[in-house]
């Protein structure tokens, strides 16, 4: 906050970037809900709780067109329909029309609903390089309770990873036969290069016993356990925002233009998947993120 002592042009400079930096971040919350990385729903949350943020500056133009599948045409129509000037900003509206917007976004693109009562399998996919196995990990180390599937995979080992505890690393023969003898509850070819299937036995056993076990496979994977075991509870991984997870799949910068377009496709494809999923997660700290699958287990 600028003090009165401050001369006016250093005011007005600063007072420029604000207003900058928070048309920036309406510009990457547009790209989250258009991602579906941030329900319309949330992005509604945050404009009324702060009418002053990027969300509650955000013109209710720029929120509808943001949604997939509404276009310039569509939104003027929901415009008039729900009785909203265009030229409104979500956090100047009033409570009849905070109603009636919400109603409509509800009506048209319910976020997902918990479904209590679900089995002690838990799966937990998301996108390409949201931090999955990161989580997973920590979820290992601190709650011993719930067991970490160990896949079998034709993949080579890495350096530091154990055969047997990171994975089961076997040959493609190998990989035939567990899938011809039926021993694996899913398996996948992931990023078109290698298989990866989680054995089934040692989960069977430890849900006998009344232990959870979490499954840390990819999309495909996760529709196959869907269908095999409908009860399983699935829980999809979000990154904190799109802007990140970009980021964090092409942050290093290694791979050409091609790639990078490719991989992001592919994310877009794949945050698409979510309202498959019984729960959504934010990794917006490792921690938080794995306490919270943890509780979805109980
Ligand atoms: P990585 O080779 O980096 O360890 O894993 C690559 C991908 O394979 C990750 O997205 C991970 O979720 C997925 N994956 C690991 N194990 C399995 C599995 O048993 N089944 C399926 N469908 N995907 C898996």
């Amino acid at each position: 906050m600028a003090d009165s002592r401050t001369p006016p042009e250093v005011d007005r400079a600063a007072a420029s970037r604000r207003a900058v930096e928070v048309r920036r971040a309406r510009a990457a919350l547009k790209r989250d809900v258009s991602t579906r990385v941030v329900t319309p729903q949330e992005l509604l949350r945050r404009a009324w709780a702060d009418p002053a943020s990027p969300a509650g500056t955000m013109r209710v133009t720029e929120f509808l067109t943001s949604i997939p599948a509404i276009g310039e045409g569509k939104r003027d129509r929901i415009l008039s329909e729900l009785g909203i000037s265009p030229v409104k900003r979500l956090g100047g509206l009033g409570s009849r029309q905070r109603t009636v917007l919400l109603d409509f976004i509800d009506g048209r693109l319910p976020e997902a609903v918990a479904r209590p009562g679900r089995s002690r399998l838990l799966v937990l996919a998301g996108p390409t390089a949201v931090g999955k196995g990161t989580v997973a990990a920590h979820i290992k180390e601190h709650h011993p309770e719930i067991l970490l599937s160990v896949s079998a995979t034709t993949r080579a080992p890495r350096p530091g990873e154990v055969h047997g505890e990171h994975y089961f690393f076997v040959d493609d023969a190998e990989f035939d036969r567990l899938v011809a003898s039926g021993e694996l509850l899913e398996w996948a070819t992931v990023h078109n290069r290698h298989r990866y299937g989680t054995p089934k036995a040692p989960i069977d056993t430890a849900l006998a016993e009344g232990r959870t076990v979490l499954l840390e496979i990819d999309l495909q994977g996760a529709r196959q356990v869907r269908a095999a075991a409908p009860d399983a509870t699935l829980i999809f991984l979000l990154p904190p925002s799109w802007d990140e997870l970009v980021d964090r799949l092409v942050g290093r910068g290694t791979e050409d233009a091609e790639e990078r377009a490719r991989r992001l496709r592919t994310a877009k494809v794949e945050l698409a998947a979510q309202g498959e999923f019984d729960y959504r997660v934010v990794n917006d700290d490792i921690a938080r993120a794995a306490a919270e699958v943890a509780t979805l287990a109980r």
